[in-house]
């Protein structure tokens, strides 16, 4: 028997790594600077993230559509400030995950819980965004 399997590293949620194209993104995520830091406001969540500006709108729609209202950016921490104090402290977590959005990421420095719940509006989001295009799609074809 050869010993060819041995323990796979847990790589399923990076997948390889893809390369940052956007080079706004790929700064914004190196400057660990309170300035690059933006703030999406959905519901009732204040996240802290950092993109590019156009990737955080990108972000900030799609997160949106998973909403009855529309999710909000702020580039200054909002007045009232974040409600969790786990997010609070994730600025000095390193563990941070990169969400790809289109050619760019978007990092949410965020607690665990916070975390989990953008990424999945997120994912939410953009299964609406491709129900509606293909809905679209298939009303203008039909609909003669
Ligand atoms: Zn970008
Ligand atoms: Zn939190």
């Amino acid at each position: 028997m050869p010993s060819a399997d041995r323990q796979h590293p847990r790589s399923d949620l990076t997948g390889g790594q893809s390369p940052i194209h956007c080079d706004e993104c790929r700064s914004a995520i190196r400057s660990d600077r309170q300035q690059a830091v933006s703030f999406l406001l959905l519901d009732q969540l204040t996240i802290p993230v950092l993109s590019c500006d156009d990737h955080l709108e990108r972000f900030a729609s799609i997160c949106g559509l998973t909403s009855e209202s529309t999710a909000d950016l702020l580039n200054h921490r909002p007045a009232g400030g974040i409600c969790c104090p786990s997010c609070r402290l994730a600025p000095y977590n390193s563990s941070r995950p990169v969400i790809p959005i289109e050619d760019g990421v978007l990092v949410p420095m965020a607690c665990p819980e916070h975390q989990s719940e953008i990424v999945q509006r997120f994912h939410t989001g953009l299964q609406t965004q491709q129900q509606l295009s293909t809905s679209l799609r298939t009303t203008t074809n039909g609909s003669l």
